[in-house]
């Protein structure tokens, strides 16, 4: 294109170089978007669309936002998913018309970005890259740019792809980052079963679901040896074993397009990001996505609202204590010996009086670690110093509290809580106690700390002294008493004189400008005066971003320091929360044990007793590998079957994080995974039915679970007819009663009476009942679980109280009358023909199911007139009865 100008080329090289971004290209005091980023741009942040060479017959679309409200802008694209390339000039505009240099310095991603704005304080922000190695092998990376904590891991064998899906469910990254080569497959994992696989090309802002945005990279940016050089530079070690990386190439691939992502994108060294943790997804308990939602451990539907278990038991008083803990939640432990070194300390902790005297401490303490995170990125501003001064000097009173505590853990995280006094003295003599936020306003640093920048406030403040006193001097000389000497960045100073008093302005004065109402002046002396101020003040702030920037190197050399006392007081603030619930929620210390029985006393939802108060009926379970393994429990609508499920499980989980539990005994074992399969509940987004999410779910129970699981099944096969729901809900009970591999303890709550039957045949299995009463045709629910099958599920009464219409409540009573009579009747009969004998009794059980689809058949024959039949119709009646029963 001929008319494009130097400035618009130098605008497309750019723009060509960073694909798939918004670019905010830096003209004089304003961020301007071109082209399609001026559409999107125009449309998302709500400002006005205009054009470049209007009237030319190829106008370009434009928009553009001040640059010093550019982070707000910034913000609110980022969360909807986009990316943002800040293209900044890198040298100051010269005289003529050179073109000045532009770079993009940054470009800001949801899974990078590290602005408070756009981080929660109790969120990590993970940037997520997958990669996958051979046929079977695939690898993840998690970083969090924000605090520096870096993982990775890798899975083998069938079914790996999946294991990697849920582990990026449950982590929830803002961002993932895969080899363009997988596109199609995460398209269809993550995105609308339609969503086009070419979506990325070039396209940008279509390509997030939900808060994932989804970033293809080129393949090459996986390859192995470059990814291990990538890591190995920059962890500054020459092998990768000490972070238990050694042949784990997948996992490997997938850190260095992490790493190399966060690098290039923040333009920084990124000296935080110092560790990198290789885990194996084995080594924790594994919460799938669908069980931490079952179980509403971080979100009640769909919210992240206090009733949920984190919102309950995060007492924390710092938003890192928050993210350990929610860590915690994520992925609680697997070795018994981590777990009781933090219930000791908890059990320590339970000194009312020592755990506020920390608690206290820590409230001053600000997010530590994010604050090193930004000195790192060079995005700290002056005030993270002075936070980073206040934390610290909590450290000495930290260590005092902690100096008689006996729990080793508590012990050790004093050691590595360091005091630093030669960081807290260096910012306490640099940088002002309350320092602006920008650097352009002056006062970063404190008087006396440096002398030539003490001279130049001398000359400056001086200079502004002697304006005055020239004001003062000048109303005298000319006798206007208001007369002004004001400043303005396009005139400097300038002396301003009102209409009326024109006529006495001197000789000497030179006029600048005409306003309404006054004229403004200057003279030779004024302008020198000026010039002094104005190069002082110059220089003044260039000095202090050099101070700071060296104070701020000074505090970045300690990182490694930093960052061990950073984690230790998060460790710190989430022990003295877990204790804090403890205290306020009357829990216990479980005991974990090396065998196989879970044994509650009095076990509570601690969920739901907060939400009733204290009318919450405790129960106790008892559940081993042997005569308790399936435990089927039957009962009322409404009477508390989902809450004694979940309570198990949760108190399972708060055990092997290190909390105590909701019950006034527990002893448990230290499970390796929580199934669940709760509720009915439609995933609509991608287009499966409810039947088939429930059975997805129950197949990879079955395919999975081991001796060390405990299962959650809430009502199984609810989806279909009752006699298909039936008989999956019996075949699948029976299977985790009886498989050799998947055996796990398992609790079973349903509605479909015939599985009782099962527990009384199954040496592992026991039949539990929620208790109720009916009083004057009402329900009443006791809440308590009981040994023994329920008598009834009361269903017509709980259907009343939801206030169904009488007649509809009649009928149904009727109607439940006859079905129960059929059942019984033929149940009973084919119990007399001694179909017993088979072994378990499972074959006469499984008659009665179909007792009462003969019924209707059987209806059809009581109902017949035979003398007035034909032979023809006796034969068509006999025909349709065929059809009918099983
Ligand atoms: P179900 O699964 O049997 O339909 P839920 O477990 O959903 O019943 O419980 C229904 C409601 O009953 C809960 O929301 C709670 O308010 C109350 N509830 C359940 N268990 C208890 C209990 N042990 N003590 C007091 N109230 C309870």
């Amino acid at each position: 294109m001929e008319t494009v100008t130097p400035m618009l080329r130098q605008y497309l090289e750019i723009k060509k170089a960073y694909p798939g971004t918004i670019l905010f290209f830096r003209l004089g005091d304003f961020y301007e978007m071109f082209n399609e980023d001026a559409i999107v741009g125009s449309r998302e942040l709500e400002i006005t669309l205009t054009a470049r060479q209007k009237d030319s017959p190829n106008p370009i679309p434009m928009c553009g936002i001040p640059h010093h409200a550019a982070s707000n802008y910034i913000a609110r694209l980022v969360r909807k998913g986009y990316r943002v390339a800040i293209c900044d000039q890198t040298e100051s505009p010269g005289k003529g018309t050179k073109l000045v240099k532009r770079e993009v310095v940054r470009v800001i991603t949801p899974g990078t970005a590290i602005d408070p704005q756009l981080t929660q304080s109790k969120d990590p922000v993970y940037l997520a890259a997958l990669s996958q190695e051979g046929v079977d092998t695939v690898g993840l990376a998690f970083l969090d740019v924000s605090s520096g904590q870096f993982y990775s891991t890798q899975t083998t064998g069938a079914g790996s792809l999946q294991k990697i899906f849920d582990e990026i469910g449950a982590f929830g990254p803002r961002e993932l980052l895969f080899p363009r080569s997988m596109e199609r497959l995460i398209c269809q994992t993550f995105e609308d079963q339609d969503a086009s696989p070419s979506l990325f090309e070039d396209k940008i802002g279509k390509n997030v679901v939900s808060t994932l945005a989804l970033t293809p990279l080129d393949d090459g940016d996986f390859e192995v040896a470059e990814a291990k050089r990538i890591l190995a530079d920059h962890l500054a070690v020459k092998e990768l074993t000490a972070f238990g990386l050694e042949g784990k190439i997948a996992a490997i691939s997938a850190a260095g397009a992490c790493l190399r992502y966060a690098r290039e994108t923040q333009r920084a060294s990124a000296g935080h990001i110092s560790e990198i943790r290789y885990y194996e997804p084995a080594d924790f308990m594994v919460l799938d996505a669908v069980t931490l939602r079952n179980l509403e451990i971080f979100e009640s539907r769909g919210e992240k609202t206090r009733n949920t278990l984190f919102g309950l038991i995060d007492e924390c008083v710092t938003g890192m204590g928050s993210r350990l803990l929610k860590q915690w939640l994520l992925r609680p432990s697997l070795k018994r010996g981590e777990i009781q070194t933090r219930l000791a300390a908890v059990t320590e902790l339970s000194d009312s009086i020592v755990r506020e005297k920390l608690r206290f401490l820590l409230k001053k303490v600000s997010d530590l670690e994010r604050v090193i995170g930004r000195l790192n990125m060079a995005t700290a501003t002056p005030r993270d110093l002075v936070a980073l001064k206040q934390s610290i000097e909590q450290c000495p009173k930290v260590n005092d509290v902690l100096a008689d505590s006996s729990a080793l853990l508590l012990q050790v995280l004093s050691e590595n809580i360091f005091e630093l006094p030669e960081i807290r003295d260096l910012i306490d003599r640099a940088i002002s106690d309350e320092p602006p936020v920008a650097f352009g306003d002056g006062g970063i640093i404190r008087f006396g700390f440096d002398s030539e920048l003490d001279d130049l406030r001398e000359i400056s403040s001086s200079a502004k002294q002697v304006i005055a006193a020239f004001e003062e001097k000048e109303r005298e000389r000319t006798g206007i008493t208001n007369l002004k000497i004001r400043f303005n960045n396009v005139f400097g100073y300038y002396i301003e004189i009102s209409k009326g008093n024109l006529s006495r302005v001197p000789d000497d004065y030179q006029r600048r400008q005409t306003l309404t109402n006054a004229e403004r002046y200057s003279t030779p002396q004024l302008k020198e005066w000026e010039e002094k101020v104005l190069s002082a003040d110059e220089n003044i702030i260039q000095i202090e971003v050099e101070l700071f920037k060296k104070v701020r190197e000074s505090v970045c050399a300690e990182t490694p320091k930093l960052q061990s006392t950073a984690r230790a007081l998060a460790t710190l603030d989430a022990l003295c929360a877990l204790s804090e619930v403890a205290a306020r929620r009357n829990f216990v210390c479980a005991v974990l044990h090396d065998g196989d029985e879970i044994e509650i006393k009095n076990g509570r939802h601690p969920v739901v007793e907060a939400g009733i108060g204290g009318s919450f009926v405790p129960n106790d379970v008892l559940m081993n590998n042997s005569t308790d393994r399936l435990l089927i429990i039957t009962g009322a609508n409404m009477g508390g079957k989902s809450t004694i499920l979940r309570q198990t499980a949760i108190i399972q989980i708060l055990a092997q994080i290190g909390s105590f539990v909701p019950a006034t005994s527990a002893r448990l074992p230290v499970l390796d995974r929580i199934w669940t399969r709760v509720g009915a509940s439609d995933d609509l987004a991608s287009g499966r039915s409810t039947f088939m999410v429930e059975m997805t779910e129950t197949a990879a129970i079955l395919h999975n679970a081991t001796g060390r699981s405990l299962i959650l099944l809430d009502e199984i096969g609810r989806g279909t007819s009752t006699f298909d729901g039936l008989s999956i809900a019996w075949s699948v009970a029976e299977f985790l009663h009886d498989s050799p591999e998947h055996s796990a303890k398992t609790m079973f709550a349903t509605h479909y009476h015939e599985l009782t039957e099962l527990a009384e045949s199954l040496p592992g299995a026991r039949n539990y009942q929620i208790t109720a009463a009916e009083r004057d045709g009402n329900v009443v629910f006791l809440h308590k679980l009981q040994a023994g099958k329920a008598s009834k599920s009361y269903g017509i009464a709980v259907a009343k109280l939801a206030g169904l219409p009488q007649p509809v409540i009649e009928r149904a009573k009727s109607v439940l009358e006859k079905l129960e009579k059929y059942e019984l009747a033929v149940f009973s009969d084919e119990r007399k023909i001694g179909l017993a004998k088979a072994a378990s009794g499972r074959i006469a059980a499984q008659f009665s199911l179909f007792a009462v689809s003969n019924e209707s058949a059987i209806d059809s024959l009581r109902n017949m007139d035979v003398e007035s039949l034909s032979n023809e119709d006796a034969r068509q009646l006999l025909l349709d009865i065929k059809q009918k029963i099983v």
